[in-house]
């Protein structure tokens, strides 16, 4: 690791423009841990038109040049995946051993659409009197990429990898608590050969940074990941500037859980929402919707689970680490006061956790509340920690109602072995991506995003990169 980082802009090292730093914090400690530019306006504008000047050389290349670019960088990522993972796991504090999991899908989506770099085909449409028509998949120009501290790799490359395998070049903003993975992922592609200007990393604030690059006139394209209240900012500037724009936001997604169950499973299904990124993770199973008959018994084979897991600095890759800043710790522990005060019965956690490893870091017990009410607050919000809400129902009409009562949309599941409701039950979420016995079963090629509040567009999966490609259609008269 080293103590100071700087962006890459055309494919160069750059300090802020005046100078600016600003302090990335390891939060299993508490201490800084390197210092990266503070991004302005000069800076967002050199990058953005970096990538501009490249844009039109990049996507007049073959599919196939840009798929070896592509697929190198793949390929040097997992050859520095130990080194990537362990400073993602010092920057944002997640276990050792999810943070290589990251790289290692942060790999995939490169290869992913690598294969499909050199497919983006357009259709032949016959017309009257011997006319025809074309389409053709083209790219925008600069694509400005926004993304969170959550999981900072895997969503840098997930916006990145379809955007350039369709030819547009790119500027990344990462999170201002998660630079330095990014930061990595540039040098990197510098490192194997990427023309000077095609992948940019501009840090920084996301007031300033963030807001120049998506209000920067020559950027054609947004994609952003991140908040509902900043993903609804960015869409406003969108439309002011009428450029299309991704939002991956955020989700309360609802697992319902009928008493046929395996309810051994699902409690690992539990723990797992509990220490994966301990809970800092969009697409999380926050709510469970149990069936009433089988609540004791579910709650029972949680507590199981939960019973000998460790926690730690990521880096000694515990079960559990840190929450990724102070300011996320206080926000979860606010939300459990709350939940106590509503009247949830809080059956796990809900403290700070400090023990003589985690004494100074940004730790939170692992948590779960039961008795939960759909109106409550830790039923509505996304609180975004290792907080699980466990909520009784009766039918399946209420499991439904409560799963959709929500401003969110993002994913669903549904436990049973009645595979005529699975699907009864599944058709009738409204979430972009749902779970029918194993939450999380999907990967790079499964489409994600969000209905309702959780976002509009959808990453990941062959359809993401036509929402990177604008329709062109050409008609030839005889
Ligand atoms: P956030 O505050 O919305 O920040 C996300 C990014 O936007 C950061 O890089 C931030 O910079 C930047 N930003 C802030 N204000 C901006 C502005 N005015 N213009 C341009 N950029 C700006 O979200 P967060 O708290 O970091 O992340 C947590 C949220 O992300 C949760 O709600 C979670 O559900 C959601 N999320 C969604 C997905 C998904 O795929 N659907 C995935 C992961 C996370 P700074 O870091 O400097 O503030
Ligand atoms: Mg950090």
């Amino acid at each position: 690791m080293r103590g100071h980082y700087q962006m890459l802009i055309n494919g160069e090292h750059a300090d802020a423009a005046d100078g600016d730093t600003l302090a990335t914090i390891d939060p299993a400690t508490g201490l800084e841990l390197a210092r990266v530019p503070r991004g302005g306006r000069e800076d967002v504008d050199r990058a953005v038109r970096a990538a501009n000047a490249e844009s039109v050389r990049w996507s007049a290349l073959p599919g196939r040049e840009r798929a070896r670019l592509l697929n190198r960088l793949a390929d040097a990522l997992m050859s520095a995946q130990d080194e990537l993972a362990a400073t993602e796991t010092r920057d944002n504090g997640k276990p050792l051993a999810q943070s290589r999991n990251d790289v290692k899908v942060a790999a995939q989506y490169f290869a992913y659409y690598a294969g499909l770099a050199d497919k983006l085909e357009g259709r032949h449409i016959p017309l009257e009197g011997g006319a025809f028509a074309f389409t053709e998949y083209k790219p925008y120009g600069v694509v400005g990429i926004v993304v969170p501290w959550n999981a900072p790799i895997n969503q840098a490359a997930r916006s990145a990898a379809p955007a350039l395998a369709a030819g547009n070049t790119v500027v990344i903003k990462p999170a201002e608590d998660t630079p330095l993975s990014a930061i990595r992922l540039a040098e990197i592609a510098t490192e194997i050969g990427f023309p000077a200007g095609v992948l940019n990393v501009v840090t920084g604030y996301g007031r300033e940074a963030g807001q120049f690059l998506v209000e920067h006139e020559m950027v054609r394209m947004i994609s952003f990941t991140g908040s509902v209240e900043t993903g609804r900012h960015i869409g406003r500037v969108a439309a002011d500037r009428v450029v299309p724009v991704t939002l991956e936001l955020g989700g309360k997604s609802a697992n319902i859980v009928f008493a046929d169950a395996d309810l051994a499973e699902v409690a690992k299904t539990i723990g797992g929402t509990i220490v994966k990124n301990a809970g800092q993770v969009c697409s999380a199973a926050t709510r469970v919707l149990v069936q009433r008959e089988a609540v004791d018994e579910l709650l029972a084979a949680t507590s199981e689970q939960l019973a000998g897991l460790t926690s730690g600095p990521g880096i000694e890759d515990p079960a559990l680490g840190p929450l990724v800043s102070r300011r996320q710790m206080e926000r979860v522990l606010d939300y459990v006061r709350i939940g106590d005060e509503e009247g949830a019965v809080r059956v796990a956690g809900g403290q700070r956790l400090q023990t003589d490893a985690t004494r100074n870091g940004f730790f939170v017990a692992p948590t779960i509340f039961r008795d939960v009410r759909p109106e409550m607050t830790i039923s509505q919000e996304e609180i975004f920690g290792p907080v699980v809400a466990v909520i009784a129902f009766d039918t399946e009409d209420d499991a439904v109602r409560i799963a959709n009562g929500t401003r969110y949309g993002l994913t669903a599941g549904v436990v049973t072995k009645d595979i005529a409701r699975a699907f009864r039950v599944a058709s009738r979420m409204e979430a972009g991506q749902v779970f029918i016995n194993r939450w999380h079963a999907g990967g790079i090629e499964t489409p994600f995003g969000g209905y309702k509040h959780s976002g509009i567009g959808r990453e990941k999966g062959a359809d993401a990169i036509h929402h990177y490609s604008q329709l062109r259609t050409t008609i030839v008269a005889p």
